[in-house]
């Protein structure tokens, strides 16, 4: 620290602080308004939905079968798509997504990963590169399946055939007559496809084998989806590569599912014909799970395990109809357990339901239902009332994939293969609790607030796991959630290779940490460190009701948080969504000023005092003692040798009086004052602006914070100087304390600097001699040569 003392007013501090000039200015701050749309009266400059706002329909009456023996899907059925445009469309595009299981689709051919070192994962033995098992194994079977759809028929209203081509996962159907804006028509369809095995090829969706001879389905895109066709985009032409996820219009459904008849079907919408598929008893318990406080078993461990001993021929039809839904999925198996409990939400019921085999147990019976119900719960808070009538978890191999209603979840205890003990780690469980809370949370972004994911896979997967880490906050003390907390995200936000949040959803790499961990965190930071909780839950859930059952865009998003939080946020989402920039802010320098009263008795003392606190020079010290001349020779010494330089004159003192003399009262009370003045030089080292967080103690002991905007950058985006007046002298200062901003080097943040403790471990170096000892393994070769079964034995 240096000390100086100050003769001018302090007003000329504030002008010093402004006095850094970056050679080349990056304006921080630059208005957002050159990378948005302009807005329209579709949406507006507010971020809501505008008064001519639009979007499309289609309303599915389907009929599937379930082909227990060839794991296949045989399909009909009649869209209706309603153009609400004001678009005349010539043409309609289908979703085929079942297509990127073709061998030949670009998934297939672009391969199954990205670069070198992913499949050229060190192997365990000899050094040589290697590839995972699974990974050869999924890489061969993709070759092996024949997988997509077949579109068997497509007529339109009157049963003639429509002239329709197939674009890999989409297929252009030509109307006989153009589509005028409000018409609607209808076109019928008939299709079958074989379903992947989820474990090896499938993704999102396919069959797990257990060793009983069960399988598990979990069915999705299994139907022809109509494209999403809207304002900002016309038809969403990107094709299903395998990341980017889907983009659907929404409607009502109603479905035929027929299964073997020992099958339990679990489904978007609500189930019609209970009677039907469902035994007395089953409809007894499930009556009973509408008011019940915990979970009600409807089918029973002991049932199910009954149940998957047989194998019937004969088949069962459910239906399920469902209202405003963006797609349609279900599970099916005669492995399942059910439970289910109901929750209110707003002033609708909401059936809880959870399916799962015993191979879930104990974990499923204990926690899945009582998730999907937290997760209502919780994200009813934050953005708007569960609509919908029921709310599904399912266990199967997919490991987390959502759909309205229903949501597919792995994670199952382990089993010890010689004494049949389940349990489980740590990681499984709250893995479990986690992956639930994040598939039901998904019917609230992207299944209502319909964002387009095949473009930008943050809108859902950052908001939603934003949201899950609230709800996880929410389940237990010390949470170990992943993603949220701004500390979490500090690695990637530190390391190289990365794209911005802003990314298309197919070309963006470190999926999970840029589309999730990231948005995620920059929510919590706007939540907890910008904004505060008050107007950022304002602003998310007036986003929420906006665009619940509509189709936000980013810009939505950005300009809604500004609107409705009354803040300008341009700053904020060019840093942190436009750009790879990362936070680390440096504390790199504290100059401390006292005010100089200006009298020379107090002055002149000040300044000696401070030539005193000098360090002696080495020569002085060794000279210490030394007989001098003017020591021998008295007569010498003159009034010099009694006065030094800091001896006060009675022209001093006439000099002070005259200028206190010339000061109004306020100027002598400033002088009087005693405050300590600071002056503390910022800079920023990783590029994105945030408030500076700084702690502050005392001589005292006294400790507290100063919170100063982002704005502070707004005029010197790489250095700053800031004003800190206090009562007493600092003696620590520490810039962010509680991690709160993602600051990715930690160690330059406090003054003075404090060393990072950590362990060193201190090992030997020991060259193992049986290592590469061919002359010692040579002699082995008398042993006997051990079998898999003699190893066995040993274990
Ligand atoms: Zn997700």
């Amino acid at each position: 620290m240096k000390m100086k003392q100050l003769q001018a007013v302090i007003a000329t501090l504030f002008l010093a602080s402004a006095a850094h000039a970056a050679p080349a200015f990056d304006d921080k701050f630059r208005q957002l308004d050159e990378l948005l749309p302009t807005a329209t009266d579709t949406r507006t400059a507010s971020g809501a939905p505008g008064h001519r706002y639009w979007q499309q329909r289609a309303d599915y009456r389907l009929r599937a079968t379930l082909d227990e023996d060839k794991r296949a899907v045989t399909g009909s059925g009649t869209v209706t798509y309603y153009n609400n445009s004001p678009d005349t469309l010539s043409y309609l595009w289908v979703q085929l997504d079942q297509n990127m299981f073709r061998a030949d689709s670009d998934n297939r051919r672009i391969s199954t990963l990205p670069s070198r070192e992913a499949w050229q994962v060190r192997g365990n033995s000899g050094g040589n590169d290697g590839v995972k098992f699974d990974t050869l194994r999924s890489t061969l079977a993709q070759r092996g399946f024949e997988g997509g759809i077949q579109v068997t028929s497509l007529t339109g209203s009157d049963g003639r055939a429509l002239r329709h081509t197939v674009n890999k996962t989409m297929m252009r159907i030509d109307l006989p007559q153009p589509l005028k804006p409000g018409a609607r028509v209808s076109f019928n369809m008939a299709w079958t496809f074989n379903i992947p095995e989820a474990n090896v090829v499938g993704r999102r969706t396919g069959f797990e084998k257990f060793d009983d001879g069960n399988d598990i389905y979990l069915t999705a895109q299994w139907f022809p989806r109509m494209a999403a066709y809207y304002d900002v985009k016309g038809w969403q032409n990107k094709q299903y590569m395998g990341d980017g996820e889907f983009t659907l219009e929404f409607g009502d459904y109603d479905v035929q599912l027929t299964v073997p008849a020992d099958h339990v079907v679990a489904s978007t919408g609500e189930l019609q014909n209970a009677n039907a598929v469902l035994s007395a008893v089953q409809r007894q318990r499930l009556e009973q799970a509408r008011s019940a406080r915990k979970p009600v078993v409807i089918i029973t461990q002991a049932e199910a395990e009954a149940a998957e001993k047989g194998r019937s021929k004969a088949t069962k039809t459910w239906h399920f109809k469902a209202k405003d839904v963006r797609d349609f999925a279900f599970a099916s198996s005669r492995k399942f357990i059910w439970d289910a409990q109901a929750i209110k939400s707003g002033n609708k019921d909401v059936l809880a339901m959870s399916y799962y085999p015993k191979e879930g147990n104990p974990l499923w019976e204990r926690y899945s239902t009582a998730a999907v119900i937290h997760t209502i719960e919780q994200y009813n808070k934050y953005s708007f009332d569960y609509p919908y009538p029921t709310a599904i978890s399912v266990n199967g191999s997919i490991g987390g994939m959502e759909y309205p209603m229903i949501s597919f979840n792995a994670g199952r205890p382990a089993k010890d293969k010689k004494t049949g003990e389940l349990t489980y780690a740590k990681s499984t469980k709250y893995g479990l609790i986690s992956v639930i809370i994040h598939e039901v949370g998904h019917n609230y972004f992207p299944m209502i607030v319909n964002s387009d994911e095949r473009q930008w896979t943050w809108m859902d997967e950052g908001m939603n796991s934003f949201l899950q880490f609230l709800a996880e906050e929410a389940w237990e003390d010390n949470y170990p959630s992943r993603r949220g907390e701004a500390r979490n995200i500090v690695d990637y936000m530190r390391s190289t290779n990365q794209v911005p949040i802003m990314t298309n959803a197919e070309s963006t790499i470190q999926r999970g940490n840029n589309a999730y961990a990231k948005p995620a965190a920059a929510l919590n930071i706007l939540r907890e460190t910008i904004l505060g909780r008050e107007l950022f839950d304002f602003a998310f859930k007036e986003f929420s009701e906006r665009w619940k059952f509509k189709r936000p865009t980013p810009a939505d998003f950005f300009r809604t948080m500004e609107d409705a939080s009354g803040t300008d946020l341009d700053w904020f989402w060019r840093g942190w969504f436009y750009t790879t920039d990362a936070v680390d802010i440096s504390v790199d320098g504290v100059t401390e000023y006292t005010v100089s009263s200006k009298d020379p008795e107090i002055e002149k003392a000040w300044a000696r005092a401070r030539k005193q606190e000098e360090p002696i020079s080495i020569t002085d010290q060794r000279n210490k003692g030394m007989e001098r001349r003017v020591d021998r020779f008295p007569e010498l010494k003159d009034f010099y040798n009694e006065n030094d330089d800091f001896t006060v004159t009675n022209k001093d003192r006439n000099k002070f009086n005259e200028t206190m003399a010339g000061l109004e009262d306020w100027e002598k009370a400033l002088l009087k004052e005693g405050k300590h003045l600071y002056l503390v030089d910022f800079s920023n080292k990783g590029g994105l602006v945030m408030p500076l967080i700084v702690e502050i103690t005392t001589q005292s002991g006294k400790k507290y914070i100063e919170r100063i905007p982002a704005e502070v950058w707004r005029y010197s985006p790489k250095k700053i100087t800031k004003l800190f007046v206090t009562d007493e002298p600092i003696v620590s200062l520490v810039q962010d304390p509680y991690w709160e901003t993602a600051d990715i080097d930690v160690s330059n943040n406090a003054w003075p600097a404090k060393a990072v403790p950590s362990r060193l471990e201190l090992f030997k170096t020991e060259r193992d001699p049986a290592t590469g000892n061919l002359m010692r393994d040579a002699k082995t070769r008398l042993a006997p040569v051990k079998t898999p079964d003699a190893a066995k034995k040993a274990e």
